[in-house]
């Protein structure tokens, strides 16, 4: 048995026209970079959840991408972030929404996980837990990127006019991975600073097991990007699983359905990584662009934006 891993850096990539060489450079450098993270894991026989974690962290890390230190503002400029993580073999999922401190959130994600009863929390009983496992935590001059408070001011200002911004890099992003290890084991790992100028409090699909997170050693692991309000209300990531299990269908057309069929015509841009339990793995998107990329024991890492 070999493993494979597939990664997302949202699917609120900046448009083609508006793309530069330099960023076009860093975003395949950050992607790398987190491939490569996972990867050392995945070889060394290390499990698809610890896989997924490091590959996700990496991207948090990079304040090229929205989540962790490059998370996106709220209408009070203030950063509020969901993470979730789900393991395929147990079915255990652990998730929060909402916080603000912890340098990489889907750690915690994880030590809700393994440390608790329940499968999602929010608010200072979540931060306690972060506090308790050690998990490191910045401040505010550590988050804050310029691009994405240009981006919440713009946003503000072409509301007021009663215009929607054409550029999907201002509205949105997120960051996720997706393995199978060594033992055959799936998991993902979804991590996000939402959708720029959200109302404080809103959730979106990332943390919700089901919707921008799934996973199941039967069927696949799913981690999605996009307008999350549209993941949620059509179950995005386990319909991908429920269509595998219950038509038949491979990953590949279930995912493209669910991208190109379900989501698209429902306002719903954005993309996903899937594997199932082969590692064979679907990158489908229907925005114009979606960071990405993926790892192969035998062709390697390969990265892609358009
Ligand atoms: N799905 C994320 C959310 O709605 C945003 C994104 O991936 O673009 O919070």
């Amino acid at each position: 048995m070999s493993f494979s891993l597939a990664i997302h850096g949202g699917a609120g990539t900046i448009l083609k026209s508006r793309m530069t060489r330099e960023r076009e450079a860093a975003v395949h450098t950050g992607l790398a970079r987190a491939l490569h993270a996972g990867e050392e894991i995945l070889r060394d026989g290390g499990s698809a959840l610890d896989a997924t974690v490091a590959a996700v962290c990496a991207l948090e890390d990079d304040p090229l991408f929205n989540a962790g230190r490059g998370a996106v503002f709220n209408s009070d400029g203030k950063q509020e972030m969901d993470a979730a993580v789900m393991e395929g073999k147990t079915r255990k999922a652990g998730a929060i929404a909402g916080v603000f401190g912890p340098r990489n959130p889907v750690k915690l994600a994880r030590a809700v996980m393994q440390r608790t009863d329940h499968v999602m929390l929010i608010g200072p009983e979540a931060l306690k837990i972060a506090r308790k496992e050690g998990l490191a935590f910045e401040d505010k001059q550590y988050f804050f990127t310029q691009a994405r408070w240009d981006a919440l001011q713009e946003t503000i200002k072409l509301r007021k006019e009663g215009s929607v911004s054409d550029d999907p890099a201002r509205r949105h992003g997120t960051v996720g991975a997706v393995a199978r290890d060594l033992r055959g084991t799936l998991a993902a790992a979804t991590s996000t600073g939402g959708m720029t100028a959200k109302l404080p409090g809103r959730v979106g699909d990332t943390p919700m097991i089901g919707a921008g997170t799934f996973a199941d050693n039967e069927t696949c692991a799913v981690s999605c990007t996009g307008h999350g309000e549209v993941f949620i209300r059509w179950n995005a990531a386990a319909e991908i699983a429920a269509r595998m299990r219950h038509r038949g269908e491979t990953l590949r057309q279930a995912a493209d359905h669910v991208v190109h069929e379900i989501l698209a015509p429902n306002d719903g841009s954005g993309g996903l990584v899937a594997i199932d339990r082969d590692g064979k793995i679907a990158m489908p998107f229907n925005s114009e662009g979606m960071y990405r990329g993926l790892v192969d024991p035998e062709t390697g890492a390969k990265t892609f934006i358009f």
